[in-house]
């Protein structure tokens, strides 16, 4: 079927269509009814039905495929690689399972991973999975008191933690954080499981409370964990969300309605089946990770590659290299990570025997057209541009080179998935937006399998933050976009970054481009700051390519291309020439600490932030003085 007859399906004829898309993975007890949508906007898919996660991406492939490659870590931090056949994975799973249940975790009971990424995790994933216990994993990077805010939200029984992570060959001890965590937390977990990687020598034990994995394993190597079947709708996990814009928000998933989204989006839109291979860079810390490092491909029956360690070291051809080693068919990565990379030689790329490589797909951020561009002809390869969101838990926009690859047009990330009814709103009016104008984005419920079921412990909170904005019920996804007269929809930055100059709508992401055109700019970050006059004032943040402009010269350039090419309304105030602007450690620009200080405010949780140097370089420059504005 073609991508445009399936989605007329998945639209038409939700029900039917879903239906038929369940049959991807096994059932304990089938679906009763496909759909439940009596209390709008929750909605239930699949009701009735029992399965488990851990059973779908594990045990139903022992038959078939024992010896076939189910996870590889490869880090290039520790120098291991590990490779664990499905059969292997089923053993360590059901080891770890054992262990989980010696310390009290069944169904229902939550789970707090803060490990590293790799294999080790994703077992612990599983574990958790195959018990019908509720994980949450958090992100490696974070430091204790985004632990200890997460620890009480979701109120686990028991933690996993590594003793350390590493990073540009630095050890990185996890277990004084934890302990830090825990101190702070009012909520700490009886239990902290520790996968001792031998990485940090002097990691500290609470007696009664601290198990160490590898003493506690013995008694369990032949244990066998039954699968909890789980209704359809119970919760799987909870994931946070990155941050990037206020409190994190705790997204809960269902069972059933996402192993069946992963399994046919591994198809449609990855276009990866059993016995070929996915690399998504991402870390199981995220959404991508959770999604396309375990779950999908191991429901499909694929192999999955875990990577720990910087995209430039030992040298920038390490994804390429790892491509080639294990004939990726499917590489999933990141805008800012290319930009890394397109730094670095372009002969990197060219050393390693890419033949197997089919597609590149990169989320998490607009996908820049210089980026974009660069990457392609790099490569020689389709780049496909995804645009989800943690909450929606697989692509709301992508197209599909599984069914038909429609033709990419660069700076959209393309088509509505399928299953998504998707709309662009008029803020103002609450109306459809006309093709070609701005508007919000927004999916028309019931969201489809895969997407979140609520705010874990909050519905209240679901209602308010996504579907209180507009006259009809309508998830928001608090993203600009603009849909053209193909369909193909261009997303414009957050409904939050938005600068109200004199009663002037701007979206930052408008400016940012513009002042990027300049081609001695290397990124632009642009943000609203206070005015007495005019309510706010676009102030922008620009890092230069290296070469020998003057600053103030490039700095005034600027100014001028945002006036000539949006209007005198949106000229910046004050542009400030920077070495480094400050991002999370997924890579998404950090404005509300940007704009804080620019007002002289608390810049708030820092606690994402990749590089504290590039808050102080924001500091020093605001002392300075702009460079031109
Ligand atoms: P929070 O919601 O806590 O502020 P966050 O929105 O950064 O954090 P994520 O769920 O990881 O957390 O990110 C989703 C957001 O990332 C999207 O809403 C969108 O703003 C941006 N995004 C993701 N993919 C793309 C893309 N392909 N193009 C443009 N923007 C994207
Ligand atoms: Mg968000």
């Amino acid at each position: 079927m073609t991508y445009d007859d399936m989605y007329r399906w998945s639209t038409d004829d939700p029900e039917g269509f879903w239906a038929e898309q369940a049959r991807r993975i096994d059932w304990h007890v089938p679906p009763q009814r496909t759909l439940e949508y009596e209390r709008p906007p929750f909605r239930r898919w699949f009701v009735g039905g029992q399965t488990n996660l851990c059973h779908n991406a594990v045990d139903r492939h022992l038959d078939e495929r024992p010896d076939q490659l189910a996870l590889v870590g490869v880090s290039t931090e520790t120098g291991l690689t590990r490779e664990l056949t499905y059969r292997v994975l089923h053993r360590e799973v059901n080891v770890f399972a054992q262990v989980l249940c010696n310390l009290g975790v069944g169904k229902g009971d939550r789970v707090v991973i803060y490990m590293p990424h790799t294999v080790e995790a994703a077992v612990a994933m599983l574990a958790c999975a195959r018990l019908g216990a509720i994980h949450s994993v958090v992100f490696g990077g974070f430091a204790s008191h985004n632990l200890a805010l997460r620890i009480d939200d979701a109120k686990p029984c028991v933690l996993i933690c590594a003793d350390a992570g590493m990073r540009s060959g630095k050890v990185i001890p996890y277990k004084p954080l934890v302990d830090a965590a825990l101190e702070e937390s009012r909520f700490p977990p009886q239990h902290v499981l520790v996968v001792n990687r031998r990485l940090d020598p002097a990691v500290p034990m609470t007696r009664g409370r601290d198990v160490d994995f590898s003493v506690a394993r013995a008694g369990c190597e032949d244990a066998d964990v039954p699968v909890t079947w789980l209704e359809s709708n119970e919760p799987s996990y909870i994931l946070y969300t990155s941050g990037t814009t206020g409190k994190p928000k705790g997204v809960q998933r269902d069972v059933g309605g996402y192993a069946v989204a992963l399994a046919l989006s591994m198809q449609t839109v990855y276009d990866v089946g059993p016995g070929q291979v996915m690399f998504s860079t991402s870390d199981i810390g995220w959404v991508v990770g959770h999604s396309y490092n375990v779950y999908g491909p191991l429901i499909v029956g694929a192999t999955s590659i875990l990577y720990e360690g910087l995209p430039t070291a030992p040298d920038p051809g390490i994804w390429w290299k790892i491509c080639a080693d294990y004939g990726v068919r499917t590489l999933f990565s990141s805008p800012t990570a290319i930009r890394v990379l397109k730094k670095q030689d372009v002969t990197w790329l060219k050393r390693h025997d890419l033949s197997a490589l089919s597609w590149l797909f990169l989320a998490g951020e607009p996908l820049d057209e210089p980026t974009a561009a660069w990457i392609e002809s790099a490569l020689g390869k389709p780049v496909i541009d995804n645009y989800w969101q943690t909450e929606t838990g697989w692509p709301v926009l992508t197209l599909q080179p599984g069914l038909d690859l429609k033709p990419v047009k660069l700076g959209s990330p393309g088509l509505p998935n399928l299953g998504y009814r998707l709309r662009v709103i008029d803020e103002m009016t609450g109306n459809d937006a006309a093709p070609n104008e701005k508007g919000v984005l927004v999916i028309e419920p019931p969201l489809p399998p895969g997407c979140m079921t609520t705010v874990w412990g909050n519905d209240d909170r679901f209602l308010a933050s996504y579907f209180s904005h507009f006259k009809e019920l309508l998830y928001s996804s608090l993203d600009w976009a603009v849909r053209d007269d193909d369909g193909y929809t261009f997303i414009l930055g957050r409904t939050d970054d938005v600068i109200n100059v004199a009663g002037h709508r701007l979206g930052t992401r408008e400016i940012e481009e513009s002042v990027a055109s300049h081609p001695g700019v290397a990124e632009a970050a642009v943000v609203g700051v206070h005015d007495e006059v005019k309510g706010q004032v676009p102030v922008v943040f620009a890092t230069l390519k290296p070469g020998d402009g003057s600053v103030a010269t490039s700095a005034s350039e600027m100014g001028q291309r945002v006036v000539e090419q949006l209007g005198g309304v949106a000229r910046p105030a004050r542009i400030y020439v920077v070495n480094a602007l400050p991002k999370t450690r997924s890579g998404k620009l950090l404005r509300r600490s940007l704009q804080a200080l620019a007002e002289q405010r608390d810049p708030g949780d820092l606690s994402t932030l990749d590089d504290p140097g590039a808050l102080d370089e924001i500091r020093q420059a605001l002392e300075r003085g702009p460079d031109a504005g």
